[in-house]
């Protein structure tokens, strides 16, 4: 059953520069951020204004249990600019009580001040872009930060968390990075259990074409772990991360107990959620409808709706339903996996249809089930942890060929 959106994604789109590995939609404003008066600073206001009109015209929901800045940088706002967007989702929806409040920060963008602003409105939850503590590796891949940076940053965070002010923080790394392997791994991963996080995301690689690390991947300049090497890497950080008390909840997930991000698990639930921004998608009732990718189709897009009606444009022009592969393929992220038969029943499966494709991707995901990677129990299918999870790309590659093999894409 789709539930009403009961959570809201912001995407604030700026961001110093871009990372080598980047293809999010976002603006580098190079160091123009931060300077009053700067162009970047107009283009951050232009931008907070066009978010504000979004929220406006968005048609009414529940209160929110969640709410997810994320970018870009969303650090590069000031705390009265972040402050007016959360009063203004405050007087669209509403808050629950104890709703979670996430912000995205990244280590070069912040002060201990700016932090504590930050939670003065509202914020309670951080999610830190560390991304890796070798100051090499940071150059490498085209972070702003260097590794002390990242350290102090972990450092001031986890204090205001042990202080009570924060609810929760999470720290992001990237593993299978170019020149990686299981030693240098070891070291990040300590560093990592070392900053007392209580979630950490642990994000493969993925080589996008449109980056430079696409480019260089293409000439052959990458050095990047092997598979059997980067599996050797997940696996031990599994097992290393566990034996410090983390659970892995999803994937690229890891937190301690009480820690799992509410935001990540709507999304993972196939719940739906607003979004706003430039880029983002939203799926509020399990319709899902993505933006325009760059600031003046935004713009225009946003001028259209005022004139015509978002509602519309949410609900019935050009959304889509999520569709099942996708839906099977969050739900496989998750440690507890996923219903088929709820999924195909809420996709409008009959019965029959449901056992006969039941069926053939059974068929499809044969090997993986007999050898013990992939877990059925009462209808609900999930990655074994650690062999499964390791290898869930084949997994999904199998799922997704039987997807193709239906002819409904
Ligand atoms: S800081 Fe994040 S969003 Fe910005 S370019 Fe780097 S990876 Fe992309």
């Amino acid at each position: 059953m789709v539930t009403p959106p009961r959570s809201a994604y912001v995407h604030i789109p700026f961001c110093h520069k871009r990372c080598f590995y980047c293809d999010f939609s976002i603006i580098p404003l190079g160091d123009s951020a931060e300077a009053p008066g700067s162009p970047g600073i107009t283009s951050i206001n232009a931008y907070l204004d066009l978010i504000q009109r979004e929220i406006s015209i968005c048609p009414k929901g529940p209160a929110l249990s969640t709410i997810y800045l994320g970018g870009g940088t969303p650090s590069l706002l000031k705390k009265n600019e972040v402050g007016d967007l959360l009063e203004k989702l405050k007087r669209k929806f509403g808050f629950q009580d104890g709703a979670e409040i996430t912000m995205e920060v990244d280590p070069s963008t912040f002060l201990e001040n700016d932090l504590q602003g930050f939670l003065e409105i509202g914020i309670n939850r951080f999610s830190l872009g560390g991304q890796s503590f070798d100051d090499s590796t940071l150059a490498s891949i085209g972070r702003k930060h260097n590794s002390s940076e990242l350290i102090e940053a972990c450092n001031l965070i986890n204090s205001l968390f042990k202080k009570g002010r924060l609810k929760s923080w999470s720290l992001d790394l990237i593993q299978n990075l170019p020149g990686l392997n299981l030693c240098k791994w070891f070291k990040e991963l300590e560093q990592a259990v070392q900053t007392e996080a209580p979630h950490l995301s642990i994000y493969d690689l993925t080589i996008e074409p449109e980056t430079v690390f696409g480019r260089m991947h293409k000439k052959g300049r990458l050095n990047i772990p092997i598979e059997s090497e980067a599996q050797k890497i997940d696996l031990e950080t599994g097992r290393f991360l566990k034996s410090k008390g983390f659970s892995r909840y999803e994937i690229s997930s890891y937190s301690l107990p009480g820690h799992a991000s509410r935001h990540n698990r709507m999304y993972w639930s196939g719940s739906g959620w607003w979004g706003f921004g430039m880029g983002a998608t939203s799926a509020p009732w399990g319709m899902r409808f993505s933006r325009p990718k760059t600031i003046a189709s935004y713009k225009k897009w946003l001028e259209q709706q005022e004139s015509q009606s978002l509602e519309k444009t949410l609900f019935i022009e050009n959304s889509r339903p999520i569709p099942l592969d996708e839906l099977l393929m969050i739900g496989l992220r998750r440690r507890e996996g996923v219903h088929f038969e709820e999924l195909a029943k809420n996709f409008g499966w009959t019965q029959k249809e449901t056992d006969r494709n039941l069926n053939l991707l059974e068929k499809y995901w044969f090997h993986y089930l007999n050898e013990g990677y992939l877990l059925r129990n009462n209808g609900r299918y999930f990655l074994s942890d650690p062999r499964g999870m390791q290898i869930s790309n084949q997994i999904l590659v199998q799922m997704f060929l039987w997807w193709d093999s239906l002819g409904l894409g």
